[in-house]
């Protein structure tokens, strides 16, 4: 994949994880934001993740977050847009579609999306 690409999806994973922070932001009173953290989205994340669970969100958003922190773990890494279940490369339309996305098609209902 060239760097170009890598910019790419990660600049659309960054605007997903913002869009599901900012979901959840919206939804907590100012004098309790949890969210108030110095830094970038990651730290957001981070913070985001601790509260999670007591703030009782949806299983889905709490999935996505930790599949997009993965996916921008492995940009960072150098082996995003590999399918974990036979190492080949995931297509570029289901990346567009689903960009932490962890499997091919051929692999993506066996269960090793996690
Ligand atoms: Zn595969």
């Amino acid at each position: 994949m060239t760097q170009e690409k890598l910019n790419h999806y990660e600049q659309k994973l960054l605007a997903l994880q913002e869009e599901i922070l900012s979901n959840i932001i919206g939804e907590t009173s100012d004098e309790e934001n949890p969210f108030q953290v110095d830094g970038d989205l990651a730290d957001k994340a981070e913070a985001f993740s601790s509260v999670a669970i007591s703030e009782g969100l949806s299983t889905t958003q709490k999935e996505t977050l930790e599949l997009i922190r993965k996916a921008l773990q492995r940009i960072k890494n150098g082996n995003y847009g590999k399918c974990m279940a036979c190492g080949a490369d995931i297509e570029s339309d289901r990346l567009e579609a689903i960009p932490y996305a962890e499997t091919c098609k051929k692999h993506m209902s066996e269960g090793r999306f996690k």
